[in-house]
């Protein structure tokens, strides 16, 4: 205090409104105190219907995902996540970590719960040219992060769509346009910083905390809110080859079976990734469009896709020289819009398997209007790693088959979809593995973990005994 003066104008003051209410002007609610110790925001389900749906909007608007959390809680650092940690323990909410909020499962959100947000404040990115890394905060999206990399020439293994949230994205695997070249994004992050299940900051890499760093590659949100990611860089091409080329389903026999030779074809280059997707103009009239994208010198792109897709006479070509950014803006315009429902599942094809080209073709001409498959060609350096060098084990597969079932209005059209999903997924069964990709499923921690589940339980004893974060794929501490 300045004087003697305002003190005692401030004692009184107090001691008149302590008098006035009978209560202590220091006794504040749990969650007051909560707000009080955060530098972010709380958001309540009892705030406007606005500002609560605003804050609580996740990608997916599936009405089967309970979105109905409790509040949400925009932090904007460690000890924000620490408060709030410590808030949900004392009163007893379930915790989910949101990102970017791109889980396809509806895993960062909850019913009645605590959403712990980072994907509003926490977006800082740190490139560092000499030892080529990039550092970044646990709330960035893909965008984010290329937007401050690609321009200094640079990039790291991130997904092909720059809305997802790295948070998820990575945790969980991490499939992008540079995997065949360089793995997945978790067999390219140097060290992860996270607040545990009991509130501890932590840095973990392969010589400090190893067996976290081990597990955080792969095991999503069980062991703890990642604050911030390490990867590393590699060379990124100033222009690279692109596009989708569009082909008549009746095409659709010769463009798979050239698809297939193209990508098993061990002299298949790394620097090109594709996708295989249905496209349903109507129900009667629908496409197959193959997605190319070559991260090398364009001319050579061309070159080597030039076999595969001139196989057939294309309906339309929209391959062209491009950007790396550029190109996955592209693919962001399509899924750029919150809220819209959709339904996953998703499977890893057996290894060695030739591609079930009539079986696909049956599926994609049985598809119902919201229907799309989606055939990606995995492989590559992907392959090359032991399934037990992260958490994330699966390794051997060359293509992963995804159903979607993306903007149905209705509980009819959400039927037809699933049952399509059902039917889809029993007739392609035999040329599947049983595990599927982390991050557009969430099957069971025995599918989804495998042989590496044992240790991942041993390590969430460690962090996590009492099983705190959950909302997840779920792995149990061991007992
Ligand atoms: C349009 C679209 C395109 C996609 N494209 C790709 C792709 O190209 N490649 C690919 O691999 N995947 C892709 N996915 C799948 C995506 O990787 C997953 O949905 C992923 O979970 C999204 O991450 P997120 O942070 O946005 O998710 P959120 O919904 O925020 O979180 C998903 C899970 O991760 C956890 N999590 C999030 N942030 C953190 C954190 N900071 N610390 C700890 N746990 C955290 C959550 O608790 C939750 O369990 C795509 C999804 C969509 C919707």
């Amino acid at each position: 205090f300045a004087c003697d003066k305002c003190r005692t104008a401030w004692e009184n003051s107090v001691m008149h409104d302590f008098e006035d209410s009978g209560d202590s002007p220091l006794e504040l609610s749990p969650l007051d105190e909560l707000k009080a110790k955060l530098r972010g925001d709380v958001v309540c389900d009892t705030d406007s219907a606005e500002v609560y749906n605003d804050a609580k909007l996740i990608w997916n608007g599936d009405w089967e995902i309970v979105n109905a959390p409790k509040m949400v809680v925009h932090a904007r650092g460690v000890t924000d996540i620490q408060n709030t940690i410590a808030y949900a323990k004392a009163a007893g909410l379930e915790l989910a970590v949101r990102c970017g909020g791109h889980s396809l499962k509806g895993l960062s959100t909850n019913d009645g719960g605590l959403v712990l947000d980072l994907g509003k404040y926490m977006k800082a990115v740190r490139i560092d040219n000499k030892t080529e890394r990039v550092w970044f905060q646990g709330g960035c999206l893909v965008k984010d992060v290329d937007m401050e990399t690609v321009p200094f020439g640079y990039a790291t293994v991130l997904g092909a769509v720059g809305n997802a949230g790295t948070g998820g994205l990575v945790s969980g695997g991490g499939y992008g346009y540079f995997s065949r070249k360089y793995g997945l994004s978790v067999d390219n992050v140097l060290e992860i910083e996270l607040v545990t299940a009991d509130g501890t900051y932590l840095t973990c890499s392969e010589n400090e905390n190893s067996d976290l760093f081990w597990a955080c590659r792969g095991g999503q949100s069980n062991f703890g809110v990642i604050t911030a990611f390490t990867m590393q860089l590699f060379r990124c091409p100033t222009e690279i080859y692109g596009g989708l080329v569009l082909y008549d389903m009746d095409d659709a026999e010769i463009v798979l079976d050239a698809f297939q030779q193209f990508a098993l074809d061990p002299d298949c280059p790394r620097e090109a990734s594709t996708h295989i997707y249905s496209l349903t103009l109507s129900e009667e009239q629908k496409l197959l469009s193959v997605q190319v994208c070559y991260l090398g010198d364009p001319e050579e792109g061309k070159q080597a896709y030039a076999k595969f897709l001139g196989a057939a006479t294309c309906v339309d070509d929209q391959t062209k020289v491009t950007t790396y950014q550029q190109y996955q803006v592209f693919s962001d315009e399509v899924y750029r819009i919150k809220g819209i429902p959709s339904y996953w599942r998703s499977r890893n094809m057996k290894p060695n398997i030739k591609l079930p080209i009539r079986d696909l073709i049956d599926v994609i001409n049985a598809s119902p209007a919201e229907g799309i498959l989606v055939l990606e060609h995995f492989g590559g350096r992907i392959m090359e790693l032991e399934p037990s060098s992260t958490a994330y084990r699966h390794r051997d597969q060359d293509f992963v088959i995804t159903f979607t079932g993306f903007g149905f209005q209705n509980g009819e059209s959400r039927d037809a979809v699933k049952k399509w999903i059902d039917e889809s997924t029993d007739k392609l069964l035999p040329a599947c593995s049983g595990g599927s990709y982390l991050n557009y499923d969430s099957g069971a921690a025995e599918a989804s973990f495998g042989e590496n589940l044992p240790r991942l339980r041993q390590i969430k004893k460690k962090y996590d005994p009492e099983n705190f974060f959950t909302c997840n794929i779920n792995i149990l501490p061991e007992e």
